[in-house]
């Protein structure tokens, strides 16, 4: 049941000896270096000393993410300051568009890398908690707490699955069973939660829900929409993870909508 909810419990932790972007040894003489993940400029400066998670990659699968990062930096500035989000520089590095719903029009913002970002955050919590490696390949799903929009539609936000609720209803189970694996950094303001379960032709799968700050402030709200990234990973079962309790729980509206109990 690996956790790593404090600085110390981190520091003690072993670290993969493979780069959790291409899965290769650290130790083939290629030049590393240090990869934050989620990237610290996300964070507001206080949050950033308790405690950044950090793991060696090699320099040329790290260099390629510079750009989508500081993107992401100036758009997740708005929940904890306006030092970037204000300043029209940085702004104009956002392309904004029109959204139409039901509640009206608002402003979209396009090319908002926060899937390649999330899908890396995944991967990287994957290869820290159970020193294997996830392939980019490997079948996954995510839901964003950040409504989409379809382009080809009007605009138009996407609809949620309803896979996602009941996802959310397993990882409530886990938590309330203890039955979870879970990493805690950035003052508390990341949280990565997961469980793991086997479907009925064996295939393992991994659910798992994260959030950094409240993602969900930033976007128009929608009655019922999930507020934290959640999803599924199909992947073969590490030793160390830890099965979801099979107990049946019911658990309240605000839980599935929210799936993170710890606050
Ligand atoms: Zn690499």
């Amino acid at each position: 049941m690996p956790r790593l909810l404090t600085q110390s419990q981190f520091q003690r932790w072993k670290k993969p000896d493979f780069c959790y972007l291409c899965g290769t040894t650290l130790k083939d003489g290629s030049l590393l270096n240090d990869d934050h993940c989620p990237p610290q400029s996300f964070f507001s400066k206080p949050d950033r000393t308790n405690y950044p998670i950090k793991l060696q990659v090699h320099e040329r699968c790290n260099h390629k993410w510079h750009l989508a990062d500081e993107t992401m930096s100036i758009f997740l500035d708005a929940l904890h300051g306006t030092e970037k989000s204000s300043n029209p520089k940085h702004l104009a590095k956002l392309n904004f568009i029109d959204i139409k719903s039901e509640q009206g029009i608002y402003q979209g913002i396009t090319k908002l890398p926060i899937r390649p970002l999330a899908y890396r955050i995944i991967r990287c919590m994957h290869a820290l908690l159970y020193k294997s490696f996830l392939k980019v390949e490997t079948v996954h799903d995510i839901h964003y707490p950040i409504p989409e929009a379809d382009t080809a539609n009007n605009n138009k936000p996407f609809s949620q699955k309803i896979q996602t609720y009941q996802f959310s209803n397993e990882l409530c189970t886990a938590q309330r069973t203890e039955t979870h694996d879970a990493i805690y950094a950035y003052n508390g303001r990341f949280k990565y939660i997961c469980t793991w379960h086997k479907l009925d032709n064996g295939q393992s799968i991994c659910l798992f829900t994260f959030d950094i700050y409240k993602l969900h402030n930033l976007a128009v709200k929608i009655a019922d929409y999930p507020r934290s990234v959640i999803g599924f990973y199909a992947a073969e079962k590490p030793q160390n993870a830890t099965l979801c309790s099979l107990l049946k729980l019911e658990h309240p509206d605000e839980d599935i909508l929210y799936p993170i109990l710890s606050q």
